[in-house]
Formats: structure tokens, sequence, C-alpha cells
């Protein structure tokens, strides 16, 4: 049984969807003027990008918008819209790696892997020697290869 609601003041039926935000009057221009109470949010169109919402009295945005600064959306709820905001789409777009494609090598790593290199050890002897006397650095071949073959950071 679908509940029946008159306006309080020409008692014409309200708008289902009116109804259920809790309005008690319909949308006429009078029973607007005789009933609405408070600051209106008023959904304007203020450029192409999108909606603006704003609070303004109605007198106001009916000067407003009688003076080209906005057109008005019909919202089909008269002058009380409560439309919500849409939510900006989720954007698009490659997820960002979570580690550089090319590790970078301090500046100790790299001085040691050249002294060793100077010597004419090869990386693998480079890595071997790292391990043993600055273990600390992490030095592996690998780095040693990507240091000497002149990859940058
Ligand atoms: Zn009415």
């Amino acid at each position: 049984m679908s509940m029946s609601t008159d306006c309080i003041g020409c008692g014409r039926g309200i708008p289902a969807e009116r109804a259920e935000l809790g309005y008690t009057y319909c949308t006429a221009p009078a029973c607007q003027a005789e009933y609405r109470r408070g600051p209106t949010v008023t959904a304007v169109a203020v450029n192409k990008s999108g909606d603006a919402f704003r609070v303004a009295e109605p007198d106001e945005i009916a000067r407003r918008a009688a003076a080209g600064e906005f057109d008005r959306k019909d919202t089909g709820l008269g002058t009380d819209p409560v439309d919500v905001p849409r939510v900006p789409a989720q954007r698009r777009g490659p997820r960002r790696p979570p580690r550089p494609v090319t590790p970078s090598w301090t500046p100790a790593q790299e001085k040691v892997i050249r002294l060793y290199a100077d010597m004419g050890l090869s990386p693998r002897r480079i890595a071997e020697r790292a391990r043993e006397n600055t273990p600390r650095l992490g030095i592996t071949e690998a780095l040693a290869v990507r240091v000497l073959s002149g990859l940058r950071r």
C-alpha cells in the first residue's frame, strides 16, 4: 500500500520521490513561497566540467539565473534538489611499478667495485672479495657487472 502524500498548501499530490525526501508541499511556486524555509542547496552548472553546489536564497538563484550567470539544473524536484555530487571516476592508467627497473647503487659500492676492477679482478672475484672485506655493502657479481658496464642508476 502506498502512502499518498498531498501538498499541505494546495492539496495536490506530491511526487513519490519528493515525498520520500520528506517534503510536505509541492513544487508549485505559490507553495514553495509559502512553505519553504531556510537556504536552498541548488545545483548549478557553472561550467562544462561538472556541477557545483552552492547555498543561496531562492531569490538570489532566480535573479542570477535570469541574468544568465548559470544554467539551473532541472532535477525534477523543483528547487529543492538534494542530488549527491557525482564521484569522479577512478583514474585509469598503468600501475606504477613498485620498484625502479634499474636498481641503483651507492657510492661506497661503486668505489669498492672500481677499486677491485682496477686490480684486474673479474666481477665474480670482485663479489667474492667484497663479501670477505666489506660484507655490509652487499656487493654481488651482478651489481659489479652493472657498475662496470657503465649503466647508471
Ligand atoms: Zn502545493
